[in-house]
């Protein structure tokens, strides 16, 4: 098995398990991927970012920004 991390039309990313990529390929060529979160069939892999998920986001800590100090949440920082 492996896992992509894929991305919707929209934005949403998610993860998708296939047994191979190989398969990946097969269901991505015959529109059977669809986004989990509104069901967009336009769907490609996103840049693969291992680890990145919404409750590891939370689960940061808030380190201060090294450019103006503020704790987590700097518009400058991303
Ligand atoms: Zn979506």
């Amino acid at each position: 098995m492996i896992v992509f991390s894929l991305r919707c039309a929209k934005g949403h990313v998610f993860d998708e398990w296939f047994a191979s990529g190989a398969e990946y390929e097969a269901k991505a060529k015959a529109g059977e991927l669809r986004c989990p979160e509104c069901g967009e069939g336009d769907v490609a892999k996103a840049i693969m970012a291992p680890r990145v998920s919404s409750s590891t986001e939370k689960a940061a800590p808030a380190t201060p920004c090294a450019t103006c100090g503020q704790e987590g949440g700097c518009p400058w920082a991303a």
